[in-house]
């Protein structure tokens, strides 16, 4: 087309043939190079002058700082009573993090007021299996404060210089959630996932290198603290001319978790009771473990890897319980957004009433108990035993649907998951 020949990027003036993609505007022309940098621009003076616009809460309490997040500041038996109406039990656990966010956001408060006495941080070091609700214990908090959010995961992190992402990138991802509202980004909660697998390897710190584990404890350091943190706002090493944006951390609340798998030997160990004794049976196990994890300690975390520098900076200590049958069973249905309520929502998109026989519910339950697939696995067993009503009854007609014990069964049994080995 000879028409396209003379086509240039108005911005830069590159024809046609020099760029890979060149958008047409009314009078104009702009290339991807242009965009991009557009984009940055846009990004640096969003960020620098807390004008982005993040959606505000009309039920917000009170706000602080120039920033469009406001924040919701509620007392304990609040924050706990919106706990208890998205996570089933865990009492010890809602209610150390509980006071720790109150306590954060008072000290926050108290520095706008130059109060001479400095509070300390309260970062947060939870433990417990996978699946217990540590990520959505940090997610519903975050949630109820309206404060920007971010689960990064301490896996993907090495030393400065290596493969890898910077331990900085974290606060990208705040940043983005937030819409590039630096000040939100500064009060906001960050839920480090996975921080047993960056435990030091072995007892000598000295043998070799540990890039993915000490090193980067030694990066988090500062940063959980509260320092200035240059932030590339797309993450990663990908785009070294990017404009960093500067993040004070010195007000953000990190909440880290990990399962430790193993810990309740090294607290066995310290409480002096006799670890090897609890292999009785699983249930058992389960109790005396879940009995143990009570009395962790930072002590126990130094054992398991993490440098005594780190855990200074993570003051709270709290434990999640293994989730049992009983457990299980109340998160199929009480939680607010509970599995079961998730799906009659979804069938009653369809003008179709979803009913279970109560022993689905434990059918469930069991299964779950079975797979050791804890909470998470509930929502793969539901899928499997209503995904080919989800199929077929769209449009077919129908306004009831009920799920007796045999249909739950036979639709289990046919599911892929069922072929699962049980361990
Ligand atoms: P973790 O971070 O401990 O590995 P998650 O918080 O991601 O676990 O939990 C996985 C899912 O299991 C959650 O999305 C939630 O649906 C369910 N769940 C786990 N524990 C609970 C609980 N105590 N109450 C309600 N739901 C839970």
């Amino acid at each position: 087309m000879p028409k396209q020949t003379n086509l240039h990027c108005s911005f830069c003036g590159r024809g046609r043939d020099e760029v890979k993609i060149l958008i047409a505007g009314q009078e104009g022309h702009i290339c991807e190079n242009c965009v991009e940098h557009a984009q940055d621009i846009i990004t640096q003076e969003l960020g620098l002058k807390h004008e982005a616009g993040a959606s505000s809460d009309s039920s917000a309490l009170s706000s602080s700082g120039t920033s469009n997040f406001k924040l919701n500041i509620k007392k304990p038996f609040e924050i706990k009573k919106f706990l208890d109406e998205y996570i089933i039990g865990q009492d010890d656990a809602k209610k150390v993090i509980t006071v720790a966010v109150y306590n954060h956001f008072k000290r926050i408060n108290q520095k706008q007021l130059q109060d001479d006495v400095e509070i300390e941080k309260s970062n947060v070091i939870m433990v417990g299996e996978t699946g217990t609700g540590k990520t959505l214990l940090a997610k519903t908090i975050a949630r109820l404060l309206n404060v920007p959010f971010a689960i990064v995961d301490a896996t993907v992190f090495t030393e400065a210089g290596y493969v890898g992402e910077d331990v900085e990138s974290m606060l990208t991802r705040l940043l983005q959630n937030c819409n590039y509202d630096v000040a939100a980004a500064e009060r906001g909660i960050v839920y480090v996932d996975e921080i047993d697998k960056i435990a030091r390897k072995g007892d000598n710190p000295s043998i070799t290198r540990d890039v993915s584990g000490e090193g980067v404890q030694q990066g988090l350091l500062k940063m959980l603290e509260g320092t200035e943190v240059l932030v590339p706002p797309q993450g990663g090493r990908k785009h070294p001319d990017q404009k960093m944006i500067k993040v004070d951390t010195k007000n953000i609340l990190f909440i880290c978790g990990g399962a430790f798998d193993g810990i309740d030997k090294v607290i066995a160990r310290r409480v002096n009771t006799n670890a090897i004794g609890f292999n009785v049976n699983k249930e058992s196990q389960d109790y005396q473990r879940k009995n143990i994890l009570q009395f962790i300690n930072a002590q126990d975390l130094k054992s398991f890897g993490l440098i005594p520098e780190l855990l200074g900076r993570l003051p709270i200590v709290t434990y999640l319980n293994p989730l049992d049958a009983e457990t299980l069973r109340s998160i199929l249905t009480v939680p607010k957004n509970s599995l079961i309520k998730q799906y009659s929502r979804l069938f009653e998109f369809e003008g179709i009433a979803l009913t279970f026989d109560e022993a689905v519910f434990n059918f469930m339950v069991e299964k779950a108990m079975e797979y050791k697939l804890g909470a998470r696995g509930l929502r793969s067993i539901c899928e499997s035993i209503l995904t080919d009503a989800m199929f077929e009854l769209p449009g077919a007609g129908e306004t009831k649907l009920h799920i007796t014990l045999e249909y739950a069964e036979s639709k289990f049994s046919k599911s892929k998951m069922s072929l699962l080995k049980v361990a």
